[in-house]
């Protein structure tokens, strides 16, 4: 029996000239001259802007798409996207004022997550944004908010559906969930909506994140079309927006594939006569944060030191789990794997070997990776760690040993 070991999907979105990884059309080496300081996390343009294209090719051009700003709200990112997507969807009043400072019309930005505040909620209603509505509590408030201030808030219902996104890496929907409105209570909450001062617009359901399993994402998607069709009927208003979710994943560990887009696009086109039928004014929503940007992005570090201990190879740097939570493991796995990880100025290896990336942290938490083969590299050399452009620095505890904050870039 052989048995062969499951290595990380080839990345090679990032072209490699004279050895060196290239960002933004540039060599890394020269683009950490610039950013003058390593860590930093790297963007590229060009990559963002091809991830879209690539979905629009294989979606039905009549689902729109919206960028979930908390997989990465850097400013420049965020405008960028907006030139790009059909709409913002934010989780925080922070992430609402950079939404707010884009082009993006408030009507295509979509404001969700438990627990919103009076004060959200009045920032909200007075930009004119979509309040997707989690609890009984946020929409009793939204009306009274809305009334005092003069402005009819715009209202969706986020549904916690009565089925979960199956093979998710987060789910966060289906079963008892602080997400959203349980499906069997939403048609008492519809009724109220309809008495009290809010314009209802449609219809938020999100099932979970980072799935890299077609089928399951069809399976959600279809039982999520028929889910909102039954609620319509209970609706005071016609369905205008019908946000499906996303959840599309990357892969990040060995023997993870990617997604197949083009399956899931071919799914939704045999849905969309149905909703099309039924729902006649619904614009269909696909709300995507990790997907856009994942791949675009990079976090890149620089070899402090370099020890031996009892055999093991330690590559010690400058960044760690402060920077990026989720390439140390800490961020959600049960059981640590590795990230893709390389020597950024030493691409096609002479000589291979295996070693750990740690930072300086005082914890043995701290490990970007662990035990993986790569070229040999020494104090000075630039570490990089691949599918980094989301859920990276603003999730990191950044604070914790008080080492500086990492640098960001788009380039
Ligand atoms: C986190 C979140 C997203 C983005 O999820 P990704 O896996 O990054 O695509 C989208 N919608 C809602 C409601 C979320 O909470």
């Amino acid at each position: 029996m052989t048995t062969t070991k499951p290595v990380h999907f080839p990345l090679n979105a990032f072209p490699v000239v004279n050895n060196c990884l290239q960002v933004g059309g540039q060599p890394l080496t020269r683009l950490a001259e610039r950013v003058g300081k390593t860590p930093f996390f790297a963007y590229d343009r060009a990559l963002l802007t091809s991830r879209v294209q690539h979905l629009r090719e294989n979606l039905p051009p009549e689902i729109h798409l919206h960028y979930a700003m908390k997989a990465n709200p850097m400013p420049a990112i965020v405008q960028h996207m907006a030139s790009l997507v059909d709409g913002l969807d934010v989780a925080s009043a922070g992430e609402m004022q950079i939404a707010l400072d884009t082009p993006t019309s408030p009507a295509n930005i979509s404001f969700a997550g438990p627990g919103k505040t009076e004060s959200e909620l009045a920032s909200a209603i007075a930009a004119g944004i979509v309040i997707n509505l989690e609890s009984e509590r946020e929409m009793e408030s939204a009306a009274r908010i809305g009334l005092s201030l003069g402005y009819q808030p715009k209202v969706a219902v986020r549904v916690n559906p009565d089925f979960e996104l199956k093979s998710s890496g987060m789910k966060m929907g289906g079963g008892p969930k602080q997400f959203g409105v349980d499906a069997e209570l939403v048609p008492g909450m519809l009724k109220r909506i309809g008495e009290l001062p809010l314009e209802f617009i449609g219809f938020h359901i999100f099932g979970g994140s980072q799935n890299l399993k077609a089928e399951s994402i069809m399976e959600a998607q279809e039982k999520t079309l028929a889910l909102a069709i039954r609620l319509a009927r209970e609706a005071p208003g016609p369905v205008r927006l019908l946000n499906i979710g996303g959840g599309f994943g990357i892969p990040y560990f060995p023997g993870e594939q990617p997604l197949d887009i083009a399956m899931i696009g071919g799914n939704l086109t045999r849905q969309l006569p149905d909703v099309k039928r039924t729902l006649p004014d619904a614009q269909l929503v696909i709300e995507l944060g990790r997907y856009l940007v994942g791949e675009a992005g990079i976090y890149v570090c620089r070899i402090i030191d370099r020890k031996i201990s009892r055999g093991q190879i330690f590559l010690v740097t400058d960044g760690g789990l402060h920077h990026h939570l989720a390439a140390s493991g800490n961020f959600g796995q049960v059981i640590r794997k590795n990230y893709p990880v390389a020597i950024g100025n030493k691409m096609h290896a002479a000589k291979l070997e295996t070693v750990s990336v740690v930072g300086p942290l005082c914890t043995p938490l701290d490990v970007l990776a662990d035990r993986m083969e790569m070229a040999e590299a020494d104090v000075g050399d630039l570490v990089v760690v691949f599918q980094s452009g989301a859920y990276g620095r603003t999730a990191s505890p950044s604070a914790f040993l008080s080492h500086p904050n990492a640098a960001e870039v788009l380039a």
